[in-house]
């Protein structure tokens, strides 16, 4: 069951790495009932597992270079063919650049389907690489030293913000200011979420209706 009115929930969330939109994809698929599908985390889980595809992609994630595109749309593609995510997806790190908006959007027209929003999560570049660096310090990531994170911010820059670009001109992009609490940023998402009618059963931790 898709939560919204207009009977789907398919989102992207974009943001620079350190905005939080990791947490804050969590929480709004949570609150609309759709499943995070969130690529890093899938190649992270493949690396620590050991798999085919880990082996094949732990050095790529460790410079902070990209994973090829036709791989990664590939997964991305079957992972959204599982049945959880028919009535809707929250899509968080993919696509990342050119090449993949046009691979989303063609396996989503292949099954009569287009995304709804897309979640812009502004925050400055300072604030961003202090939010990695007290990240790195508690979780440790093998991708989170201070080369790495830089080459993972220019790539950002120079190909994954220019998407949205894309996104702007089908109208689909809600741009939220990414500077505040959790819950401030949060409930910033779902209202402008609501101000285009994608209104969540579950609508966060802010006293709205469980
Ligand atoms: P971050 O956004 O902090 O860089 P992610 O967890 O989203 O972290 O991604 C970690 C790594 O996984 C990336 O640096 C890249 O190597 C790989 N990756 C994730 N998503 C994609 C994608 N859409 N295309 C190519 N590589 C990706």
């Amino acid at each position: 069951m898709s939560a919204t009115s207009n009977g789907s929930a398919r989102f992207l969330i974009v943001g620079p790495q350190g905005s939080g939109k990791g947490t804050q994809g969590v929480l709004v698929a949570e609150a609309f009932g759709v499943p995070q599908v969130a690529t890093g985390d899938i190649f992270r889980a493949n690396v620590s597992g050991g798999t085919e595809l880990g082996k094949r992609v732990q050095a790529i994630i460790e410079a902070g270079d990209l994973v090829p595109d036709a791989l990664t749309s590939e997964l991305v593609r079957d992972r959204l063919a599982q049945p959880d995510a028919a009535g809707g997806f929250l899509l968080d790190g993919y696509p990342r650049n050119r090449g993949q908006v046009d691979d989303l959007s063609g396996f989503l027209a292949g099954r009569g389907e287009a995304l709804d929003a897309v979640i812009e999560l502004e925050v400055p570049r300072d604030e961003s690489i202090a939010r990695l660096r007290e990240r790195a310090v508690q979780q440790g990531r093998t991708d989170d030293t201070e080369e790495v994170i830089a080459n993972r911010l220019a790539i950002y820059e120079r190909e994954t913000a220019p998407i949205l670009d894309v996104y702007r001109e089908q109208g689909l992009v809600v741009r939220i200011d990414g500077v505040g609490s959790l819950d401030e940023v949060t409930q910033r998402i779902f209202d402008a979420l609501a101000g285009r009618g994608l209104v969540a059963e579950r609508s966060g931790g802010n006293g709205a209706a469980a």
